[in-house]
C-alpha cells in the first residue's frame, strides 16, 4: 500500500527535499499543536501544567510512539537529551554489565560523536579499557571474548551501508559482549526488529527521519529484562525512584525511566509527539518498499545522465538504509548548486554527495526531477561559479 502523504507536510513550494535523512520537514499538524501548548498549556495553566498537561509523561509516553516504528515493546524507550548523551548513557551501563572485559568494539562507519563519548568515557573511568574501531566488513571477525560491548550505528550516516543486525547481535552475545545500536538513520527509515534481535541497548535521535524538529529530543531502549539492573552513570533526579521526595541519596526508577536525567524539552517534545502523528497507519515493509523503488530509480537516472559520479552506498538495496550517497570531487559545491536549484541533498566530508529518500512525502517524479537538474548542473559545469565554493558552516 501507498505510503505517501506529501498532504500532511508543509513542504515550500518548488523545493524537492532529499534531506529528510538529516532534518525532517515540518508536518502541517506541529505549529498548531505546539501553539496550543504554549499558549493553552504553558500559559494558560503555569506550572499546573506539569500534573494537568501531562508534562511528566511525555517522555515514556512519547517513547512509546518511538518505540512502536522500532519493534520495541511498551515501556522499553524513554525521550530525551540528545543522541550524544544517549550513547554515552548505553556504553556506560554496557560497560558496567561486564566488568572483566576492557574493549569497546566499533566500526570506522560510525558516526564521530559516537566515538568522541567512548573515548570520553574510557579517560574518566580510568579503568583501562579501549576502544578498537575498524572497518565495517570486519566487524564480525573482530567479536572475541575481550569484548565488552558492541557499539556500532546500523546505517552508515555517509554511504548508507547497513549492518546486518540480526547477525552482529547474535555474534556479540555469542562472544559474551553487550549490544549497543545506534538507529540514528533506521527508526523511521527501516524495519527495525529490536525485540527480535535481542540486542541491550539501542539509541538514536527524532530529528531525522522522525521530523521532530531541530533540537528534537533523543531516545533510548534497554532490553526490558535488563532495565532495572542498569546503574545509571547520569544520575538525574528525574531517572530517581520518586523525584519529588528530594531524598539526598539516588536510587534509579524501575525501568528504562532511570534514563531520564533532568527536566525533560516539553516543547520539543510536543512538536514530536503531533509529528510522529504522520505514521499512524505506515506499514514500515510498505515504507521500505518505497524506499527502496526511489532509490533504484534515482540510482538509474543518476548513472544515465552523471556519468562522473561514482555511487558511494552499496548497489544491492538490501545491504542500504533509506539514503545513496555519490562521490564525486566538486561535491560541495555541485551540492550548493542544487540547493540553489531547489533539490535539497547534503555533503559530507571528503567527497560525498548525500540524498535521503522519505517516501511519506517523496515520489517518483521528484526523484527524476531532481536526477534531471543534477544532470543539468554537471553537463554545463553549472557548479564551477565562486558563489558555490565558499563553505558555510554546517554542510
Ligand atoms: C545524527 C547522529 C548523531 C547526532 O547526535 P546529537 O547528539 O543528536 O547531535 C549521533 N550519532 C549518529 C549515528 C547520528 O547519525
Amino acid at each position: 500500500m501507498s505510503v505517501l502523504r506529501k498532504h500532511l507536510f508543509d513542504l515550500p513550494e518548488g523545493v524537492i527535499y532529499l534531506d529528510g535523512n538529516s532534518l525532517g520537514p515540518l508536518p502541517k499538524c506541529v505549529a498548531g499543536r505546539v501553539a496550543q501548548m504554549v499558549t493553552g498549556e504553558w500559559g494558560a495553566h503555569l506550572i499546573k501544567g506539569w500534573n494537568i498537561d501531562g508534562w511528566m509523561d511525555q517522555p515514556a509516553r512519547v517513547g512509546d510512539r518511538v518505540g512502536h516504528l522500532i519493534g520495541a515493546v511498551p515501556g522499553s524507550v524513554v525521550m530525551g537529551d540528545t543522541l550524544s548523551i544517549k550513547v554515552y548513557q548505553a556504553l556506560s551501563a554496557a560497560l558496567q554489565m561486564r566488568p572483566a572485559r576492557r574493549m569497546i568494539l566499533s566500526d570506522s562507519g560510525n558516526f564521530p560523536t559516537d566515538l568522541y563519548m567512548a573515548e570520553g568515557l574510557i579517560r574518566h573511568l580510568s579503568h583501562g579499557h579501549d576502544l578498537k574501531i575498524v572497518r565495517p566488513e570486519e566487524v564480525m571477525e573482530n567479536i572475541t571474548n575481550e569484548v565488552a560491548a558492541v557499539m556500532l550505528t546500523h546505517v552508515d550516516y555517509r554511504t548508507g551501508r547497513m549492518h546486518d543486525m540480526a547477525a552482529i547481535t547474535k555474534a556479540a552475545h555469542a562472544a559474551g559482549a553487550v549490544m549497543i545500536w545506534d538507529l540514528a538513520h533506521s527508526a523511521g527509515a527501516v524495519p527495525v526488529d529490536l525485540a527480535a534481535c535481542g540486542a541491550e541497548f539501542a539509541v538514536g535521535c527524532s530529528y531525522k527521519y522522525l521530523n521532530g524538529g531541530p533540537g528534537a529530543p533523543a531516545f533510548i531502549y534497554i532490553r526490558p529484562d535488563l532495565a532495572d539492573q542498569v546503574d545509571p552513570a547520569l544520575a538525574g533526579w528525574l531517572g530517581h525512584a520518586a523525584p519529588f521526595a528530594f531524598d539526598l541519596e539516588y536510587r534509579p526508577a524501575p525501568g528504562v525511566a532511570r534514563m531520564r536525567v533532568g527536566t525533560p524539552p516539553v516543547l520539543q517534545m510536543t512538536a514530536l509527539d503531533a509529528a510522529l502523528d504522520v505514521w499512524e497507519g505506515v506499514d514500515m515493509g510498505d515504507l521500505r518498499a518505497a524506499s527502496i523503488a526511489l532509490s533504484e530509480r534515482f540510482i538509474a537516472e543518476v548513472a544515465a545522465r552523471c556519468p562522473g559520479l561514482a555511487l558511494a552506498s552499496p548497489h544491492d538495496p538490501e545491504l542500504r538504509g533509506s539514503q545513496v550517497s555519490f562521490h564525486f570531487t566538486h561535491g560541495y559545491a555541485t551540492m550548493q548548486a542544487l540547493i540553489a536549484h531547489g533539490v535539497i541533498g547534503d555533503f559530507r566530508a571528503p567527497d560525498i554527495m548525500r540524498f535521503g529518500f522519505t517516501p511519506l512525502y517523496i515520489d517518483e517524479g521528484d526523484v527524476i526531477a531532481a536526477a534531471e537538474i543534477l544532470g543539468r548542473i554537471l553537463k554545463d559545469r553549472l557548479w564551477d561559479d565562486p558563489a558555490y565554493h565558499a563553505r558555510q558552516a554546517v554542510t
